[in-house]
């Protein structure tokens, strides 16, 4: 007989939000050390109350309207009641009665086609803690405690593993160019729930749970593996499937029960009385669809007409931070296949030198657009832009300012360019005599000498073809 897999999908995503979701401690990007971002209320002591993070709802609403969600106006909070060590309050707070978002619809193409996946809902919570196991002792990291979650549950409309690692990809693609969340290893851990049933049924079958899982590759050994023991448990009756909680083992890529599965009754749900409603009005509701960021293909589409390389497009468009500075500098009056190369070639070159990657990048819009449009009126040359650059990037000067005193916006009559060659040609009588005996370094070195003197400013091309000519005549 022919079986058909049928999958829904669980879906935590740490949100890139600068604090935790009830206190200030630092979200997930901050701690280095163990409990580094720890303070009374995520750590669960008598007494403590949640404060509740207005950016968090403000990226789960995004999330949402990306996966076309309803959007609830009114949305609570209810306590999850279990203990386990990690978990200090013995209680996780999450949503229950009414979740942010209902509702919603993705598609995702494969090579057998295209599926639409339904989402169930999405709602916010809070990550639990770490635990770590060193031998004989056990420690736990509460850094992880109270940083904000959005769950995304989909309906069983998944038929093959393909289909979730597309769908997981395009999850990942969205919430990165949303500015929702970095998705790193880690940050993004699923639950997959799965059944299988004879082709042509319209009955599921018993489904099991795999539990907390981070990596695409595992998922997808996980999804076959389980599947294909469901598969023999229906045909061969090699074993009675239950409903059960279960978890995946990298080393034999095989699954094994964890525990039977929970019931909403186990975990004692209660509203949470310590966080008010959130009501969502329509213009703050307006005012997050008006800052939410256009999807990733339209934007991609937009900077191919703009004249921007695929390659360009490609070290661009997950970066959401490099994209909203390209846009801000193109809207500051510049275009925006220049602005392109000044960050992925120029910034980039600076930071590379010190070591760093664009991820560090901290240069305003205001204070490269005024550095591109220098060059553009011509008030300098693109290496005095350069320069200016360095000094923006390295110790975030005021551009114009820092062009008035170095200096580098002396226009040069060509007689004083002239005259500044004659002087280093007389002054290096060796170097001529070596070009002139044919060796083209001798030019270079030239060449060095009059741009040093000009500090950079002048047409380099010009002043070239200049000192070539008087060389010729000399
Ligand atoms: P529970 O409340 O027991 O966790 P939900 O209805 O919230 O159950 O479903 C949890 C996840 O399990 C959802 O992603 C859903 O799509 C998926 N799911 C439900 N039934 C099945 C099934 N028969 N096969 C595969 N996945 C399923
Ligand atoms: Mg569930
Ligand atoms: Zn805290």
């Amino acid at each position: 007989m022919n079986y058909e897999i049928v999958i829904g999908l669980e879906t935590h995503v740490e949100l890139d939000t600068k604090s935790k979701i009830f206190c200030s401690c630092g979200g997930h990007s901050s701690p280095k050390e163990a409990n580094d971002c720890v303070c009374p209320a995520c750590s669960g002591m008598p007494g403590m109350l949640p404060i509740m993070n207005k950016r968090v709802v403000e990226l789960a609403v995004t999330a949402g309207l990306m996966l076309n969600c309803e959007i609830s106006r009114y949305t609570t909070f209810d306590k999850k009641n279990y203990y386990y060590p990690d978990l200090p309050c013995a209680y996780q707070i999450t949503q229950l009665n009414h979740p942010i978002c209902r509702n919603g619809l993705v598609t995702v193409k494969t090579s057998s086609g295209s599926r639409d996946i339904r989402i169930k809902q999405i709602h916010m919570e809070e990550d639990a803690g770490k635990l770590v196991h060193d031998g004989k002792f056990s420690f736990v990291d509460f850094n992880r405690t109270s940083v904000p979650l959005i769950e995304i549950v989909t309906q069983p409309d998944f038929r093959s593993a393909e289909e979730v690692l597309a769908y997981l990809n395009k999850l990942k693609s969205m919430f990165r160019s949303g500015g929702i969340s970095e998705c790193e290893e880690g940050a993004m851990r699923c639950d997959v729930n799965i059944s299988v049933r004879p082709e042509g049924s319209s009955e599921f079958g018993v489904r099991t749970e795999i539990k907390n899982m981070s990596s695409f590759e595992a998922i997808e050994r996980a999804i076959r593996y389980e599947a294909q023991r469901h598969i023999d448990a229906l045909e061969f009756e090699t074993e009675e499937l239950v409903q059960e909680t279960r978890r995946f083992d990298d080393v034999s890529g095989k699954t094994m029960a964890m525990r039977n599965k929970e019931t909403e009754a186990d975990y004692r749900y209660f509203p949470d009385a310590n966080l008010m409603p959130i009501i969502i009005d329509d213009e703050w509701l307006e005012q997050i669809k008006a800052a939410k960021p256009v999807e990733i293909d339209e934007k991609a589409e937009a900077y191919r007409e703009a004249g921007i390389s695929e390659k360009e497009i490609e070290m661009l468009i997950h970066n959401h931070k490099l994209c909203k500075l390209l846009d801000d500098v193109t809207s500051m009056g510049c275009e925006a296949k220049d602005v392109a190369v000044w960050i992925l070639t120029d910034c980039a070159g600076v930071l590379r030198k010190d070591g760093k990657t664009l991820a560090e990048l901290n240069v305003t819009a205001e204070k490269l657009a005024a550095i591109i449009k220098m060059v553009n009126a011509g008030t300098i040359n693109r290496n005095a832009g350069k320069k200016i650059l360095i000094a923006v990037v390295e110790n975030d000067v005021d551009p114009v300012a820092y062009c008035k005193a170095q200096g580098l916006d002396k226009k040069f009559d060509q007689s004083a360019v002239e005259a500044v060659i004659e002087r280093v040609i007389a002054d290096n009588s060796r170097a001529v005599e070596d070009y002139k005996n044919g060796k083209e370094k001798a030019k270079q070195a030239l060449f060095g000498a009059c741009m040093k003197e000009l500090r950079g400013a002048g047409d380099p091309a010009v002043i070239k073809e200049l000192l070539e000519e008087k060389l010729r005549n000399c």
